[in-house]
C-alpha cells in the first residue's frame, strides 16, 4: 500500500484494521496496550509493556503491517520497540469495558477466612532469578500481577516439574496483596480444590463453597491443573468457577506440567485456558542455573567457588533438584567440617550427577529444532552452502550443540563433520551476535524451547 498518511495515522488504520480480524480479547490483551513512542517517515517507535507483545504482533501481522508502515531496506516493517518499565503502567488505547474488580463485602469475607490460602514466603519476585529461558513468564507474571484481570487473563503456566511454576504463581500472589491490599487472592492447588469440593458435600455446604469461589475471590491461583483430568465432574464445577470470575474480569493464574492441548481436559475447558496467555517455562541455562545456586547458596551463608557452582550447575538441571543438592552439601561441610571444592562436590553429589541424562539431546534433535525455527531443511544444515540463510542457523545449530550436549568439543564436532575449533568459531560469532541482534536472541531461545518440549 502506497504511504499516504503519516506513520502515526498508519498505525491507527492498522489498529483498527486488526481489530476487525481478531478477537476482541485478543486485540484488548495484546493490541491495546502498545502506544507510539515517536515516528518519523520512514520509522515508527512502538512502546510495549513487555516483549511478548513484541513478538505476539510480529508473528501474526509480520506481513499486513508491512501494507500500513514504512518499510526497511529488508521489506520488515521498520519498527523500533522500546519496553516499558514493569512498575509504570501502560495506558491502554481503549479503555476495556469491563467493570472494574469488585472489593469484598464484610459478609463474604467472613465466609472467606473458612478458605484461606497460604502463600510460600519465600516465592517472590525478589527471589525468582531470571535468565533467557524464564525472562518471557516472569515478565507476564509481573504483568499480570501489575494489572490484576487486566492484562493476560488467563495466564497459564507450564513447564517440567522444579522449574519455578508454584515460585512464581505464589510471586503474583504476594504482588497483588503487596500492591493491592483490598483485592482478595485465593491461591490452591488443584487437589485442595478437589478436597474442598468433597468436604463440602460431605459437609452440606457445597453452596456457601461455590458463593465464596464465585463472589469472594478477586485473584485465583491455581496450582498444578493437570490434577483435574479424568475427573469430570470437578472438571465441571471448577469450569464454572473460571468462567464466572473470568466473566467478572477476575485475575485467573493456572499452572501445569503440560500446555492446555495435552491436557485430557474438555475441549471447552482446553480453549478457556487458551484465551489469554500461554507461557512456557523451561529449563534455565547453565548461566541462569549458576545465578540460582550462587543466589541460594549466599542465603544459607554458604561459599562455593565459581568453578564448583559451575559444574554442578552442569550436571544438575532442574532447579528443585539444584536445591537438593546444595542441602545436601550444607549439611554435609558442616558436618565433616569441610570446605565445598570439587572433590567433595563429586563425592557428596555422585548419585545426583549420575541421575541426570546425559544422552537426552541429541545433535539429531538440535538440528531438527533449528530447521523448524529457521525455515530451512536439516540436509542444508548438515551441507556445506555458505549462504548466510544456511550459515546462521547452522552455527546456532553449533553453539547449541556446546551449550546443552554434555560432551567435549572434538565429539560435538564430530557429529557436525567439523573440526572443535570450527565449533568453537560458530559458539563465538554467535556469541557476539545476540548480544546486538534481538530477533537471533528470541529465535534461539525457541529452538531451546522446542528442543525442551521434546524432551521425554
Ligand atoms: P514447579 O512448581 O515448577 O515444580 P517450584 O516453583 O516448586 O517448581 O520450584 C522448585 C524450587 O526451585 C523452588 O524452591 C523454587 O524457589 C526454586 N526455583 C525455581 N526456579 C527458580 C528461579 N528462577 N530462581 C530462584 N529459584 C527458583
Ligand atoms: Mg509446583
Amino acid at each position: 500500500m502506497q504511504q499516504t498518511c503519516s506513520p502515526c495515522e498508519a498505525w491507527t488504520q492498522f489498529l483498527e484494521f486488526a481489530k476487525a480480524h481478531t478477537s476482541l480479547s485478543a486485540f484488548h490483551n495484546w493490541l491495546s496496550p502498545i502506544q507510539v513512542a515517536s515516528f518519523t517517515d520512514d520509522k515508527i517507535v512502538l512502546k510495549v509493556p513487555n516483549i511478548f507483545v513484541k513478538e505476539y504482533l510480529l508473528s501474526n501481522f509480520k506481513k499486513e503491517l508491512t501494507n500500513f508502515l514504512p518499510i526497511s531496506e529488508e521489506g520488515e516493517p521498520s519498527i523500533d520497540f522500546v519496553i516499558e518499565k514493569q512498575d509504570r503502567k501502560p495506558k491502554p488505547f481503549f479503555v476495556a469495558p469491563s467493570p472494574s474488580i469488585r472489593i469484598v463485602d464484610t459478609k463474604e469475607e467472613q465466609e472467606a477466612a473458612a478458605f484461606e490460602s497460604q502463600l510460600n514466603g519465600n516465592y517472590r519476585f525478589q527471589t525468582f532469578i531470571e535468565g533467557g529461558s524464564n525472562q518471557f513468564v516472569k515478565s507476564a507474571a509481573i504483568g499480570v500481577a501489575n494489572r490484576p484481570g487486566d492484562a493476560y487473563n488467563p495466564l497459564f503456566l507450564h513447564g517440567g516439574v522444579g522449574l519455578g511454576k508454584t515460585h512464581l504463581l505464589h510471586s503474583i500472589g504476594h504482588h497483588i496483596r503487596e500492591h493491592n491490599k483490598r483485592l482478595r487472592v485465593q491461591c490452591i492447588t488443584t487437589e485442595a480444590f478437589i478436597n474442598q469440593i468433597v468436604d463440602s458435600l460431605r459437609s452440606k455446604s457445597i453452596d456457601k463453597l461455590k458463593r465464596y469461589y464465585r463472589s469472594s475471590v478477586d485473584v485465583l491461583l491455581v496450582d498444578d491443573i493437570q490434577f483435574l483430568q479424568n475427573r469430570i465432574n470437578f472438571e465441571e464445577e471448577f469450569s464454572n468457577t473460571f468462567e464466572t470470575l473470568i466473566n467478572q474480569h477476575k485475575q485467573i493464574v493456572i499452572t501445569s506440567d503440560k500446555p492446555p492441548t495435552q491436557l485430557k481436559l474438555s475441549e471447552r475447558m482446553v480453549a478457556r485456558m487458551e484465551w489469554g496467555l500461554v507461557a512456557h517455562i523451561g529449563v534455565p541455562d547453565i548461566e541462569t542455573r549458576v545465578a540460582i545456586l550462587q543466589f541460594k547458596a549466599e542465603q544459607k551463608g554458604l561459599q562455593i567457588p565459581s568453578n564448583v557452582a559451575f559444574r554442578i550447575a552442569e550436571m544438575i538441571h532442574n532447579i528443585r533438584q539444584l536445591e537438593g543438592a546444595l542441602n545436601r552439601l550444607s549439611a554435609h561441610s558442616r558436618l565433616m567440617n569441610a570446605s565445598i571444592n570439587e572433590d567433595f562436590v563429586e563425592q557428596t553429589l555422585r548419585d545426583l550427577f549420575h541421575l541426570v541424562p546425559k544422552d537426552k539431546i541429541t545433535v539429531d534433535a538440535i538440528l531438527k529444532s533449528v530447521a523448524s525455527v529457521f525455515q530451512v531443511r536439516v540436509n542444508d544444515l548438515k551441507g556445506h552452502s555458505r549462504t548466510k540463510d544456511v550459515a546462521i542457523p547452522r552455527q546456532v545449530a553449533m553453539f547449541l550443540a556446546k551449550e546443552l550436549i554434555n560432551e567435549s568439543l572434538v565429539m560435538i564436532g564430530a557429529s557436525f563433520g567439523k573440526t572443535h575449533s570450527t565449533i568453537l568459531h560458530a559458539c563465538k560469532a554467535i556469541e557476539t551476535k545476540v548480544s546486538s541482534d534481538e530477533m537471533l536472541r528470541r529465535q534461539i531461545d525457541m529452538v531451546r524451547r522446542n528442543i525442551d518440549m521434546q524432551r521425554p
